[in-house]
């Protein structure tokens, strides 16, 4: 078995190199296999240097001109420099720190190099190509994979790691799916599939092979999660929560109507809370539907029945202003409410502690800080989980493991299209609230070229002086994109100094203290800044009615739905808001995208466009699911497969729910193990 076998074994591993893929995650030969690559470089087509461009990175097949010559720089660096040429031209090769390589380039023989070209007053050069000598050549003429790398550990040596083990393993290598799926579905055997996700012949063989991937992945997947909600639906184990009698006196007391939609979702909640099996059920609904008044009522529910609720968000500043909201909507019902986060003091901490355990504390409500170990509710009924993108399906699952069987409500504003909901939320019940409150403004949204930046920035100074606030948000920059991007730091730098030095402007991003975060965020929501520049850390939840513009740099860089849940930002006061979309790709489908918002302000329309341009990987992208050991992001890009694969598990469901059989139990096996070596506490 692949999977029992320690890379420590493998021919060319030793324990330093186990080191290195072990921080990749990489313990078992199986685990290497299934270690696919991130992209590939095509060294099939030989170049000429005649043909060259700057920048090009490229196989060329040259014979060496000169002797090879070597310029000392100091005692360490040196470069080794010798001519070479094809029938078309001449090309300056130079190795850094090579020098030891000299007497191995032998002059009039043939080589092949691949390397970046560069253009120097009309001088060729390449500077450290990878050099092949023609007869021995094991990379020119093929498709070269490349791989997500960790320090000591370069795409060579995995390479050759990969390379090795394939051969020697590759007749062990068993399917997972059945013969007959396999056939039926015109897939590959698992063997092939495998050699070819690392070294396809062609961009067919790629196709197939990803494809056969992505169906066992997502199969495993699916039938996973629907063996979850099976088990979940069969066990009694939970506690009915049917006194409602505060959750109704805190919706009476709302100063609005709800909208019938919202009357729904609470209706199917209390549903599920009435009875004494844990609910386990999602509430989708696009930014602003009102989805926090349908969680607290939820949680009072379970207070009114004497029993707590806890409340996590994946941020600290959202986590935050769930708990101001919370407080003072719940400030005359008499019940207690707590806030905890990684930043809480100690001793404020074990006051928290004493009080949960004692159950003086009703409502706790936090960061993930709230499930470790050493917080112990004494009576936990309700988990209610925002924007659960970093809150997996396998910490659900744990819940339920855990003898305390509390009911679990997963909120989230991001809209999945209805082909993909049932793949990631297999798990879950789901109640979608599909109706915005009344009297919501429409945000007015714009797609516009680079060159209209300036004009932009001028518009926001002029919401400014009507005494308004704006957002601009920018990427992280990122060392591996060879793209100029605006990281935010750069662009606080220009702007806080030009364009805004007349106007209070500030910075937020993720590697802030939250204590400085928490400062920010608060003078922006209480006026004192007038403009906050940000990465997506602002994207969800945060809220402050009197900014106006969303200005976002780079959009193109951007999901549409992460576009969509960071213009949710403005647009929750009176006033008129609009986002502004700095396209800075020239490309016609980058336009055509980003056009996409500025036509509608529905999330689920929105993002069923995303899914029909991008293909679903992007939404495997989002990390619903928390399974991001399978990176389906990179290998799911074929909408075909996922209703297959839907259908299927259905149909195996109904069937053959628990995969009986021989031919099954390797698919069995594997359902079984997915969510097996997740720990997470809930006491
Ligand atoms: P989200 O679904 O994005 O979490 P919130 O729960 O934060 O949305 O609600 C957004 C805003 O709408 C809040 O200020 C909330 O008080 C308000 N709101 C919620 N429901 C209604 C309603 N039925 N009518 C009017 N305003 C509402
Ligand atoms: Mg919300």
């Amino acid at each position: 078995m692949l999977s029992t076998i320690n890379v420590q074994y493998l021919n060319g591993v030793g324990p330093k190199r186990v080191k290195k893929l072990n921080s990749l995650g990489i313990y078992t030969v199986e685990e290497l296999l299934e270690y696919f690559p991130r992209k590939f470089e095509d060294r099939r087509k030989i170049n000429k240097i005649l043909f060259l461009k700057d920048k090009d990175k490229i196989l060329l097949k040259i014979k060496i001109i000169s002797q090879p010559s070597i310029i000392r720089l100091s005692r360490k660096r040196d470069i080794l420099k010798v001519m070479g040429s094809d029938d078309t031209g001449s090309i300056e090769i130079s190795w850094f720190n090579k020098s030891y390589f000299a007497d191995k380039i032998k002059l009039n023989e043939y080589y092949y190099l691949f390397g970046s070209v560069k253009m120097n007053n009309n001088k060729v050069q390449i500077i450290n190509p990878e050099i092949e000598i023609i007869n021995e050549a094991k990379k020119a003429g093929r498709i070269i994979p490349i791989y997500s790398l960790t320090k000591g550990l370069t795409n060579n040596e995995l390479y050759n790691i990969t390379k090795n083990t394939i051969k020697k393993y590759k007749a062990d290598i068993k399917n997972v799916l059945p013969d007959e799926i396999i056939k039926h579905y015109s897939l590959l055997d698992k063997k092939d599939a495998v050699e070819y996700m690392h070294f396809p012949l062609n961009g067919q063989t790629y196709k197939k092979a990803k494809d056969t991937i992505a169906f066992e992945k997502l199969l495993v997947l699916q039938m996973g999660l629907l063996t979850i909600k099976n088990r979940l639906k069969n066990s009694s184990v939970g506690t009915s929560f049917n006194n409602t009698s505060i959750a109704d006196k805190f919706l009476m007391s709302l100063p609005f109507q709800l909208t019938n939609a919202q009357k729904k979702v609470i209706d199917e909640i209390n549903e599920d809370m009435f009875i004494n099996k844990p609910m386990n059920r999602l509430v989708q609904g696009d930014v602003g539907s009102g989805k926090t008044v349908v969680a607290i009522s939820a949680m009072l529910n379970v207070v009114s029945s004497g029993y707590q609720a806890a409340m996590m968000a994946p941020t600290e500043i959202l986590a935050e202003q769930h708990y101001k909201t919370i407080t003072n909507y719940t400030k005359d019902l008499d019940i207690k409410v707590e806030f905890l986060s990684g930043s809480t003091k100690k001793r404020e901490k074990k006051d928290i502690q004493v009080e949960l355990k004692l159950g003086e504390i009703d409502i706790l409500i936090g960061t993930h800080a709230i499930i470790e170990k050493d917080i112990v509710f004494n009576k936990i009924g309700l988990v209610v989980t925002d924007e659960q993108h970093r809150f997996g399906v396998r910490q659900r699952a744990m819940f339920s493991n855990k003898g305390n069987n509390p009911d679990i409500l997963v909120l989230s504003a991001t809209p999945i299209p209805r082909t993909l909901a049932l793949m990631f939320y297999g798990d879950l019940n789901i109640s979608v609230i599909d109706e915005m409150p009344p009297g919501r403004q429409i945000i007015k949204t714009y797609a516009l070229g680079a060159n209209r930046k300036e004009e932009s920035y001028k518009f926001i100074i002029d919401k400014i002086i009507e005494g308004r606030q704006a957002y601009i948000v920018a990427p992280l920059i990122e060392e591996s994109e060879k793209m100029e991007l605006d990281s935010v730091v750069k662009v606080y730098d220009k702007l806080s100094k030009g364009y805004f030095k007349d106007y209070s402007i500030n910075l937020l991003h993720g590697k802030m203290k939250s204590k400085e975060k928490e400062e920010i965020m608060n003078n922006f929501h209480d006026g004192n800044i007038d403009i906050l520049i940000s990465t997506t850390v602002i994207e969800v939840g945060v809220n402050v009615p009197n900014a106006v513009v969303m200005l976002i740099l780079n959009a193109e860089r951007f999901g549409l739905a992460q576009l969509h849940q960071l213009r949710g930002r403005v647009g929750r006061g009176k006033e008129q808001s609009y986002c502004i979309l700095i396209n800075e790709s020239s490309s016609k489908k980058s336009k055509d995208r980003l056009d996409i918002l500025s036509k509608t302000n529905s999330g689920f329309i929105i993002a069923q466009k995303d899914l029909e341009i991008r293909g679903p990987g992007e939404f495997f992208g989002i990390k619903q699911h928390g399974i991001p050991k399978y990176e389906l992001t990179a290998i799911v890009d074929n909408l075909d497969i996922v209703e297959e694969v839907k259908s299927l598990s259905l149909d195996l469901l109904k069937n053959n729910p628990k995969l009986d059989g021989d031919k099954y139990s390797k698919l069995r096996n594997k359902v079984l193990n997915l969510f097996n070596n997740e720990e997470i506490i809930f006491n």
